[in-house]
C-alpha cells in the first residue's frame, strides 16, 4: 500500500510488564493504537510467562500487537520509548521489574543493526512468550529467513501459558 510516496509496514510489538501488568498492557497497546501515522491491526490475548533470569521479582505477563505505519523504525522506537516512560518506566537493572517493556520484533521484511536498534529483535526467536502471542495473532507469521514462528517454538525455552478470558478487548 503506498500512500505520500512511503510504504506501508506491518510491525510486530512485543509488550511485557510484571507491575500492575493488566494495566499497563492494556493502557500500552492504547496509547500504541492512538500515536500518529499508526494504525492498530490486532493484539493477542494476555500470557503468563516466567521471569527471565533472577534479576525480576515476580512472573510477567505479555501480548502481542500489530500496527501499519509509516514512519521509521527510529521514529517509532521514540515513540514507544515514549510510552514506556509515561507509564512509569524506570531503566534499572536488565530484564528487572518493569511497568511496561516494548520490543519492535519484526518490521516488515526490513533487517537493520544499529547501536539503537536491532530488527528483527535479537533475542526474540528463543521466547515462546513472544512466539505464542505473535501466533496468535497471525499462525503465518515468520522470521526474515523464512522460518516460521511455528517452528521456531519448538526450540523456544520457558514456562508461558495464554490466561482465559483475556481476549481483547477484555483485558
Ligand atoms: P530489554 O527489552 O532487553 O529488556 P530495554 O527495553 O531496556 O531492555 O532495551 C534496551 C535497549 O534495546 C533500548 O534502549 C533500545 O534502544 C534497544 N533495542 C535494540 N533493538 C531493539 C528492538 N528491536 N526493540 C526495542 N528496543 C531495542
Ligand atoms: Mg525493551
Amino acid at each position: 500500500m503506498e500512500s505520500q510516496g512511503k510504504l506501508s509496514q506491518r510491525v510486530l510489538l512485543s509488550l511485557g510488564s510484571n507491575i500492575d501488568p493488566r494495566v499497563n498492557i492494556r493502557e500500552a497497546v492504547r496509547r500504541i493504537g492512538t500515536l500518529a501515522d499508526v494504525t492498530p491491526l490486532r493484539v493477542s490475548s494476555l500470557y503468563r510467562s516466567e521471569r527471565l533470569g533472577d534479576a525480576a521479582t515476580t512472573d510477567f505477563h505479555n501480548a502481542a500487537m500489530t500496527i501499519l505505519t509509516e514512519i521509521s523504525p527510529d521514529a517509532l522506537l521514540t515513540a514507544l520509548n515514549a510510552i514506556e516512560h509515561e507509564l512509569g518506566r524506570v531503566r534499572t537493572v536488565r530484564w528487572g521489574d518493569r511497568t511496561i517493556d516494548i520490543d519492535i520484533i519484526l518490521f516488515g521484511d526490513i533487517r537493520m543493526d544499529t547501536p539503537r536498534l536491532t530488527i528483527p529483535h535479537p533475542g526474540f526467536r528463543t521466547r515462546p512468550f513472544v512466539l505464542l502471542p505473535s501466533i496468535e495473532i497471525d499462525p503465518t507469521f515468520h522470521d526474515i529467513d523464512g522460518t516460521p514462528f511455528t517452528e521456531l517454538l519448538q526450540h523456544a525455552v520457558g514456562r508461558c501459558e495464554r490466561l482465559e478470558g483475556t481476549s481483547p478487548p477484555l483485558f
